[in-house]
């Protein structure tokens, strides 16, 4: 059984008063998405006003991004540590803008994972292709080789017990352009064949690349799709809540 999971990057977004009122909004609603996993990750600066908006409801919370480092002399980091004492309990990894902008390599990706996993945060692990990569019909090499850093570990088998896997192809990432049901139903599979056994039945991988609420049921109805990790969408309340409810659906087969 995969419970459904819909989680809000809201990358370099927000204000004090946004999250607030977003939050707030989210919390009111949550009749709507009963069953349904959710959580949202603010900027770091917002996380105090987001943990205590959230108490208590529920809906979980963390970071968009954590150090591969412990602790140290690493200007501008955030160890996963700090965000654990926090109360987080979600971080996401390796989002291709973390990839294309900020040189998070499949390396690197695995060394943050690491760190998260070892101070009890849930990571959510994104691979997807670019445009390109897929017009060159290399998408599930692509896929492959993010997936791949991790499965050669040789601890591979408990790294995958505490992961969400987020396929995300890039071209569909804050274009409006969503891959079609097939086309992201097709990548799931092939996720789940590649990390294969009984790891892969039990982890859930999530779809990102423009959900709204008007696709979020026909994507959240295929057999391998266990939710959404929501960028624009997760912005305003209404828009997160109706994408959060679509993921009800899943609950009658998860
Ligand atoms: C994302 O940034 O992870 C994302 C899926 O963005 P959007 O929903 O805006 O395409």
């Amino acid at each position: 059984m995969r419970t459904p999971l819909v989680v809000g990057n809201w990358k370099m977004h927000g204000s004090c008063a946004m999250a607030r009122e977003l939050c707030d909004g989210i919390v009111a609603a949550r009749s709507q998405y009963d069953g349904v996993d959710v959580g949202v990750c603010p900027p770091y600066v917002l996380l105090p006003l987001v943990a205590e908006t959230l108490r208590g409801s529920g809906v979980r919370w963390g970071a968009q991004d954590v150090s591969e480092q412990v602790s140290g002399a690493y200007t501008g980091e955030v160890s996963a540590a700090m965000l654990k004492e926090f109360g987080a309990e979600l971080v996401i990894i390796g989002h291709s803008e973390r990839r294309a902008m900020y040189g998070d390599t499949d390396a690197l990706t695995v060394l943050k994972l690491r760190q998260a996993q070892a101070s009890g945060l849930l990571p959510i692990l994104c691979v997807g292709e670019t445009l390109e990569e897929r017009k060159a019909d290399r998408t599930e090499q692509v896929v492959a080789r993010q997936l791949d850093a991790l499965l050669q570990q040789a601890d591979a088998a408990a790294l995958l017990e505490r992961l969400v896997l987020a396929y995300e192809p890039v071209w569909a990432i804050g274009t409006g352009e969503t891959a079609t049901p097939a086309q992201a139903q097709a990548v799931h599979a092939f996720i789940r064949g590649r990390i294969g056994g009984s790891a892969a039945g039990a982890l859930r991988i999530l779809y990102g690349g423009s959900v709204k609420p008007g696709n979020a049921s026909e994507l959240f109805a295929m057999p391998d799709i266990d939710g959404g990790l929501i960028g624009g969408a997760a912005l305003k309340s209404e828009d997160f809540v109706a994408i959060c409810a679509a993921a009800r659906g899943r609950l009658a087969t998860a």
